[in-house]
């Protein structure tokens, strides 16, 4: 610090200090005492104290000195990072005082402190009055407008760049990139990196990456990526996030793994990517092995985040509930995959009990918390809870329902058998009720077997999406069991013409690190003899101790063929057959499966959850199902 003065006309120690010990070094001039304010204004320095730093500069001004540019940059630098915006636009002032003209660095500081404190137009006005723009002070404005989602006037200055002579470096690419407000502007921009030999700059390169990743072009993502021979940590983040995000978890793993062999390790946002795409395949085990490399980031708020919905999505509470107690820090979004996790794993009373707690924490709901906590009030069937929270969203917490919170109200009043109030809050809603809501009051019809409003919203939901095949089969089961032969035979017409088929069902279940896959009526697996073999022994001791086939189709999306004899090869009865046959006895039987879970499935896992003494998860696509010693923890709503 002592250097920064060296250049000061004045005892460099009556800068910063009071006016007390102004007076004070005026009267000694001596070098020792010089020294001993040195360390003292050091230390004031370090601790960032600005008044009194622009109390000694306003002295200083008294006594006819000026402090030089070192000082001034200091200054500066102490209001960024105290966030001093008044100070700031007073040193601003102090700067041009005299008819002074700063020089061009200092100038930069300035217009990159507006920029900080989110002050644009300030900091453009600046700008504009500097009299010569290097590419530093352009990519500040540029990365400026660009954080703040103003495409256009970034894209406006890189032109204006460009026509002034000035040469764009990587860091005005990497920043006007994540600009592009379309894939025309983006392609255009490959192409002027090209033109600046910058394709093979590890920044740029991996907004590139990120860039095309956002407008779901992972080939050309992916081509970015395959062109780069010597890899870097940063580009190996940006492919494995691209395809992490765009919900391609299998070959995000993939990349991982070649990333691994590379000899790269993996840093807090390889561990978050990668734990997005275990999340997205439910593959609990691999999470877990995961968690160990994140041990040492325990600080790291996104990635501890991650890891806690994670655990919460494949089904692995405990795990969850450990994570989110050891967190070190917590904010909104812990709190709400906590609430969702627990809700959505059948917890609804714990989830609305953290809820409590949050509040009580200071941390304030958000739009997610709110679903979180309706989603809990539903599955615990609290009516007048839900409603409260409902109708008081707005006042008590400042969020207006959405979608989301009106789909849960109706699940809730569904679940609770009434099904006018439903269709009466659908048509309230604002925002006009989509697929997944009609979806959701059809559920509700199948539980209490209301064929009517079950028509009604098989027939909305149609009309938003024509080509879904569950609800044309659930439509015509309807109508063949109330004879309506005729509408039947017309939606059986209308399937074929625009040639809808139903996906076949299909399973996955992870047996010592590999993932098995079942599907109906597929009999590639190589155990596949000894699975049905096992299945129907098991089917034979469940039948003696009382279980009968649900072969009640009427309100299911089960096809004909489908019914009673092929009921018993449904791929998750094979995955749990092969769960038992191949897990030891103390794990969980942990399974995903592409569409809901019929109702004898879910009958069969109840009662084999209960005769073999195991946990079995099924995730579905829907909702999670823990089957406990006879019960699931939906409560056999679904
Ligand atoms: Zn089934
Ligand atoms: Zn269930």
């Amino acid at each position: 610090m002592s250097l920064l003065f060296s250049k000061l006309k004045l005892p460099v120690s009556s800068l910063v200090l009071s006016r007390s010990y102004v007076v004070a070094i005026s009267l000694q001039q001596n070098a020792s005492n010089n020294s001993i304010l040195i360390e003292e204004f050091t230390k004031l320095c370090h601790k960032r104290d600005l008044p009194r730093a622009i109390n000694a500069m306003k002295s200083l001004e008294n006594s006819g000195l000026m402090a030089d540019c070192t000082v001034y940059s200091e200054l500066i630098k102490c209001c960024i990072s105290r966030k001093a915006i008044q100070e700031g636009k007073y040193i601003h002032k102090h700067l041009f005082s005299n008819g002074h003209q700063p020089e061009s660095f200092l100038l930069s500081m300035l217009v990159n402190m507006y920029v900080k404190f989110n002050l644009l137009v300030e900091a453009e006005k600046l700008f504009d009055e500097m009299p010569e723009k290097n590419v530093v002070a352009w990519t500040t404005m540029i990365s400026a407008y660009s954080n703040a989602k103003i495409s256009h006037k970034a894209f406006k200055f890189l032109i204006f760049m460009y026509r002034e002579g000035v040469r764009p470096n990587m860091y005005t690419f990497s920043s006007v990139l994540r600009a592009c407000d379309g894939l025309l502007s983006l392609k255009q921009l490959h192409c002027a990196v090209f033109k600046c030999g910058l394709e093979s700059d590890v920044f740029v390169r991996s907004a590139l990456i990120d860039v095309y990743a956002k407008w779901g072009e992972l080939d050309n993502a992916r081509a970015v990526f395959e062109e780069f021979v010597t890899g870097d940590l940063v580009v190996w983040n940006s492919i494995i996030g691209a395809f992490a995000q765009n919900s391609d978890g299998d070959e995000a793993l993939n990349l991982f793994k070649r990333m691994k062999k590379a000899g790269f390790l993996a840093n807090q946002a390889t561990l978050t990517s990668t734990l997005r795409a275990v999340t997205g395949l439910s593959l609990l085990e691999l999470g877990r092995q995961v968690h160990v490399h994140v041990l040492k980031y325990d600080r790291d708020l996104i990635l501890s985040n991650a890891l806690l919905d994670m655990y919460c999505k494949c089904g692995g509470l405990d795990d969850a509930r450990l994570v989110f107690t050891r967190m070190k820090e917590t904010d909104v979004i812990s709190w709400s995959t906590m609430i969702i996790g627990l809700a959505q794993n059948g917890f609804s009373g714990e989830a609305l009990q953290l809820f409590e707690m949050m509040k009580l924490s200071g941390i304030q709901p958000n739009y997610i918390t709110i679903v979180g906590v309706l989603f809990a009030c539903s599955h615990a069937g609290l009516l007048k809870k839900g409603w409260y929270y409902f109708r008081s969203m707005k006042k008590l917490f400042g969020i207006d329902p959405g979608r989301e919170h009106y789909g849960c109200m109706i699940d809730l009043l569904g679940r609770a058998g009434k099904l006018d109030d439903a269709v009466k809050l659908l048509h309230e809603m604002n925002c006009g009720p989509d697929a997944v809501t009609w979806r959701t009051l059809l559920g509700a019809c199948k539980i209490h077997r209301n064929t009517d409003i079950a028509i009604y919203a098989a027939k909305q939901m149609l009309n938003l999406e024509p080509d879904d095949v569950g609800t044309y089969i659930l439509l015509s089961n309807i109508y063949e069991n109330s004879q309506r032969w005729e509408d039947s035979m017309y939606l059986r017409k209308k399937m074929t013409e625009r040639g809808i088929k139903k996906k076949p069902g299909c399973s996955w279940i992870e047996v010592n690190k590999r993932i098995h896959a079942f599907i109906f009526r597929d009999v590639s697996h190589p155990q596949i003899d000894d699975i049905i073999r096992e299945l129907n022994q098991l089917l034979h001791k469940l039948k003696v101790v009382g279980y009968v086939p649900d072969t009640n189709f009427i309100l299911q999306d089960l096809e004909g063929e489908q019914k009673e004899e092929s009921l018993q090869y449904h791929s998750e009865k094979l995955a749990i057959v092969y769960g038992l046959m191949s897990l030891p006895k103390e794990s969980v039987i942990r399974i995903r499966k592409n569409l809901r879970i019929c109702g004898d499935c879910h009958l069969f896992a109840k009662l084999v959850a209960k005769t073999e003494k195991r946990t079995i998860v099924i995730r579905d696509q829907v909702r999670y199902h823990h089957f406990q010693d006879g019960t699931c923890s939906c409560t056999d709503y679904w």
